[in-house]
């Protein structure tokens, strides 16, 4: 009986009723046209190693589209492809280049248009909130007059600016629950940047400013000099009588001192009091105590919400973010990667660039969408750019991020299908999802649920279920029969599992493409778990299994790319008194679709007066029909056509 009822399901045109004509399955497609929007999430460094140097890369995916397409993804969204610090990206240093781990402009211009061809769109992955150290923050932090001080969140007294509303970062709020200030330079005595110096040799003071004015040579025939850092010893110029000056460049991580003369120390070495200059005023130096005259009276805090190696960038006021400095050279950047090709963004972290202020932050989305959209029309992309929003939050938190964007994950969904899933309670399924996108419909009417299971920064769906192929394979297959806008993280699609509690990389695992093959690791450390990574959990072996969990995700994913009802139809919930069963029907081109899962470990038998239940879509695990009954084995799951 069981066997008889797996050729039923794998079958669909075959699976005759004794009461109703069957209903033909329109399902004739050759498999390449794509109706749904499912996006395939992966790890640049981990996904396919092009050339062998363990690290993953872009011409690794180019090559691997096949794969890609054939999983019916229409679009990739990639990890942080831009020149970074860290392995996972979320570091960057320059927005404007490719990261050379995992290749050249050229190899991301060729898989745009390699994937193009398979119409797969390319999505950057854009880290808003924060940058990584590079030549930004380097040069914020190396002078007051620095362009780019105002990228970053500084102060040289953050408590008092954050307690006087200085900071526009937070929103008036003096209390922000995450991040902290850090120094900005590695000790409170040091400065590095452009000074001038002008000593009164008659007053027996010193007056330090910062400048933009060109630096001068020592000069060679002085008769005052500077010690400092790492110039040694420079001569002064006498401009007038007993005043003596100069410009230069300065790094020096202990501060300066004067000297009457260029090779004597003891009473001709001149200094301060012990306490630090402060810049445009004069500072009495001595020649007995004589102690290093330091900066620290201009140390500066930079605010990073998450590490201190991801300083918050800075926009402004909220109202007018697009008018900021850092916002316009980010936007330039975006337009460099838009014009190549990229047709959607995913913006990391976006809760916190103005400090878990959803009002604030959905402004400042709608800005950069607008900027990043005008961009994308005027390059003749088709529609509207696509934009999803990392706002990690429950569903009702984050509604009004809908303000900015045109998709937001949601987060929620996976945590009530993990739940609903270990409890074996699938009957509020149906409801939970449409309450979810009630609660959007207020802000946007066309919003767009991304939906999802776990991702790269949560433990692994497959560990939630236990490591268990049937519960994979039914979150699959409800992931691909509910409305929005599906993700599927990288190795999900095989089983994977994994937790974060050894390191993050262990829910990063690269993509074991054959059975005797080797991953690229050395971008993760080589922190990959092989007790998972076998050949039986590879591509080369799951291709070849019917009953695999990269065959089930492959099927549902071509019921949803061909059926106009599961790709965009809308959802309604089907009552049903049977706690383990999910139930709802899609409805859209012209079609409906009667939708059921079995979310509890025992088989399971509906009732369906009224229903068609012999025209299957697509089915997964045992399902059997007697008259109006329907019985879904355990974690099974079909689509049947109304
Ligand atoms: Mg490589």
């Amino acid at each position: 009986m069981k066997r008889l009822l797996l050729i039923l399901a794998m079958l669909p045109l075959f699976a005759a009723s004794c009461e109703k004509q069957p209903q033909p399955v329109p399902d004739d497609n050759d498999g390449t046209e794509k109706l749904a929007d499912i996006t395939y999430q992966l790890n640049v460094y981990s996904f396919a190693d092009s050339d062998g140097d363990g690290w993953g890369d872009i011409k690794g995916i180019t090559q691997h589209l096949d794969y890609l397409d054939a999983l019916g993804a229409s679009a990739l969204w990639l990890s942080p492809i831009q020149t970074s610090s860290s392995y996972h990206g979320y570091n960057v240093l320059d927005y404007y280049s490719i990261n050379p781990k995992l290749g050249t402009e050229a190899d991301f211009k060729e898989l745009i248009d390699k994937a193009a061809e398979k119409n797969i769109d390319i999505y950057m992955d854009y880290v808003l909130n924060h940058s990584g150290r590079g030549e930004w923050f380097n040069n914020a932090i190396s002078s007051e007059s620095s362009p780019y001080r105002s990228y970053y969140v500084l102060s040289n007294n953050w408590s008092a600016d954050v307690y006087a509303g200085r900071v526009d970062n937070f929103v008036g709020s003096s209390n922000p629950y995450m991040g902290d200030w850090h120094s900005a330079s590695g000790g409170d005595l040091g400065y590095k940047g452009r000074l001038h110096f002008r000593l009164d040799w008659n007053a027996k003071t010193v007056t330090v400013t910062e400048t933009t004015d060109p630096a001068q040579a020592a000069n060679p025939a002085a008769g005052m000099w500077l010690w400092i850092g790492s110039a040694g010893l420079v001569g002064l110029y006498e401009t007038s009588s007993g005043i003596y000056e100069i410009t230069i460049d300065v790094d020096t991580d202990w501060g300066f001192l004067v000297r009457s003369s260029s090779t004597e120390w003891g009473s001709y070495k001149w200094g301060g009091d012990g306490s630090s200059i402060t810049f445009g005023k004069p500072f009495a130096i001595n020649n007995s105590a004589s102690a290093d005259i330091t900066f620290g009276g201009q140390q500066v805090w930079y605010f990073a919400a998450f590490d201190s190696s991801m300083p918050d960038l800075n926009y402004g006021p909220y109202a007018n973010a697009s008018e900021s400095a850092a916002f316009k050279d980010l936007a330039a950047s975006a337009d460099k990667w838009i014009n190549m090709g990229v047709n959607g963004l995913r913006l990391d972290a976006v809760i916190w660039i103005y400090q878990n202020h959803a009002n604030a932050n959905a402004n400042f989305l709608k800005q950069w969408y607008d900027r990043c959209n005008a961009t994308y029309k005027a390059r003749g992309g088709k529609g509207d750019m696509y934009m999803v929003g990392e706002a990690w939050e429950e569903t009702g938190k984050i509604k009004e991020y809908y303000k900015g964007l045109p998709s937001l994950f949601n987060f929620s969904y996976w945590w009530t299908l993990k739940d609903r899933i270990g409890r074996g309670k699938g009957n509020d399924f149906a409801a939970t999802v449409l309450w979810f996108r009630d609660q959007y419909k207020p802000y946007r009417n066309d919003f767009i649920d991304a939906i999802k299971l776990s991702n790269h920064d949560e433990d692994r769906a497959g560990s939630d279920l236990n490591r268990d192929k049937n519960k994979m394979k039914l979150a699959g297959a409800v992931l691909l029969t509910s409305p929005g806008k599906p993700f599927i993280y990288q190795g999900e699609e095989l089983g994977y599992w994994g937790t974060k509690s050894g390191g993050d990389e262990y829910i990063r695992t690269p993509i074991k493409w054959t059975i005797d093959g080797t991953v690229p690791a050395i971008g993760l450390n080589g922190k990959v778990d092989y007790n998972m990574v076998t050949g039986s959990i590879s591509v080369e072996y799951q291709n070849a299994h019917e009953e695999s969990v990269l065959n089930a995700y492959k099927k549902f994913a071509r019921a949803r790319n061909t059926h106009p009802a599961l790709s965009s139809g809308s959802m309604a919930e089907v009552s049903c008194s049977v706690n383990p069963v999910a139930l709802w029907t899609m409805t859209g081109g012209g079609e409906t679709l009667l939708v059921a899962h079995n979310f509890s470990g025992s088989a399971a038998t509906v009732s369906l007066a009224g229903y068609k239940l012999n025209s299957q879509v697509v089915a997964n695990g045992d399902i059997s029909v007697s008259g109006e009954s329907l019985t879904l084995g355990a974690y099974s799951s079909v689509v049947l056509k109304q």
